[in-house]
């Protein structure tokens, strides 16, 4: 049958093709971002009960009430945002689908939507699907005088139109690992107040920043949380990737929306799991320990990497890191990426990968990302194989 794809340019995601390779080739996967150990056993023990106590059927719509409550309590707790459980919070397969339904209801033919690049590899094809133009606006690269990624919000502010309806954020960042500061809220702020845009802000690693810092959620600011849709995941927070459980809050007229798509997209979200992660989410312990666990990690990577050829970047949030290799090789970082898998044994994601155009020498800076979410033998033995390159 002949057709015209609606997604000509869309392949296979990254990580699933670097995960495969890895599989392939019996490497140590620091490519794809999900831990390498299990979650909790309470949680599981949790889950094991909801089951067995009968909540095995359809889940209200917008997602288990408790559940709505846990985060609305969490989220007024941590960054001083009251969002109204019954009306405000919606529970979505994964943020993956909390980012689409949020596209999806707001962004219409011919509207603009700001990405920043480098940029997690959902948001484009789903701005595409609906009709709508990605407007890209990169980030500064690293220099010697401030050797971080950073967002330049002139240039955000720049790109704005008549025709802009939304502006997409992540941070604490993928690929990059850099959090907002409270200057950068600063700045968001007064682009809102000017602009009136809508936010669409993916904070799956919310939990995850170090070094005593505190995510700058959009939420903290009253007239952000007023045009912002917040994305969060539980994957990442509960070490249950494949759970595929995650959330958004908004206000009351974006919810409703959001909900039109979302219970047309799943309807709902598996019963056992939520009602589990309600009673999980009592215990503030397991997601405020969390920046302390990974920093050890990371810092375990950090460490390892500086006896190597590898310069690792510094990581604020996140679980990931990048290092530079030019003092291995020069080639692009796809084949690069390849190699390291195939050759030495250590699955990685090549950063060209988070930019439109991969293979362009722009999008080419010898970088390569490291998923530090691994048991601490894991992380040992891949620096072991690292150092020997
Ligand atoms: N946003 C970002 C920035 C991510 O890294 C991921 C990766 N998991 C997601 C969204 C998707 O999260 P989920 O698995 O909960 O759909
Ligand atoms: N977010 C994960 C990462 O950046 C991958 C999720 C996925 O495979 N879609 O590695």
């Amino acid at each position: 049958m002949k057709f015209e794809s609606k997604l000509p340019n869309v392949g296979t995601t990254i990580f699933t093709i670097m995960s495969q390779l890895a599989t392939d080739h019996k490497a140590i996967n620091l490519g794809q971002g999900f831990p390498d150990f299990s979650p909790d056993d309470v949680l599981l023990d949790l889950v094991t009960k909801a089951m067995k106590d009968g909540h095995n059927q359809y889940p209200p719509m917008a997602g288990v009430p408790a559940l709505r409550q846990q985060i609305s309590l969490k989220v007024q707790e941590l960054y001083g945002h009251k969002y109204d459980p019954n009306t405000e919070i919606t529970v979505t397969s994964g943020a993956s689908e909390a980012l689409m339904a949020g596209i999806l209801a707001f962004v219409k033919t011919g509207d603009e939507v700001i990405v920043i690049e480098p940029f997690y590899d959902l948001y484009i094809p789903v701005i595409e699907l609906v009709g709508g133009k990605p407007v890209i606006v990169p980030m500064q690269a690293p220099t010697s005088e401030t050797p971080r990624y950073q967002v330049d919000w002139q240039r955000i502010r720049d790109a704005i139109t008549a025709k802009t309806r939304m502006l997409i954020l992540n941070f604490p960042h993928n690929p990059t690992g850099i959090n907002l500061t409270e200057e950068d809220l600063d700045s968001l702020e007064s682009i809102v107040q000017d602009t009136g845009i809508l936010l669409l802000s993916d904070e799956v690693y919310e939990h995850l920043v170090y070094d005593g810092q505190a995510h700058q959620s959009v939420a903290r600011r009253p007239l952000l949380a007023d045009h912002s849709i917040v994305v969060s995941s539980f994957g990442k927070t509960y070490s249950a990737t494949g759970w595929k459980i995650g959330y958004c809050c908004a206000p009351a007229a974006i919810s409703a929306e959001i909900r039109k798509v979302h219970q047309f997209n799943v309807f709902t979200v598996n019963s056992p799991m939520q009602v589990a992660l309600a009673s999980y989410m009592e215990n503030k312990d397991a997601y405020l320990r969390l920046p302390a666990f990974y920093q050890q990690k990371r810092d375990r990577l950090l460490n390892g990497l500086a006896k190597s050829k590898f310069i690792p970047m510094h990581s604020e949030g996140t679980f990931f890191l990048m290092a530079d290799y030019s003092q291995i090789s020069s080639l692009p970082e796809a084949e690069f990426s390849r190699w390291l898998t195939t050759e030495k044994g250590i699955g990685v994601i090549p950063v060209s990968a988070f930019y439109k155009q991969p293979d362009a020498p722009e999008s080419n800076h010898n970088l390569i990302r490291f998923c530090f979410a691994k048991r601490d033998e894991t992380l040992d033995t891949a620096i072991e194989k690292l150092a020997a390159i």
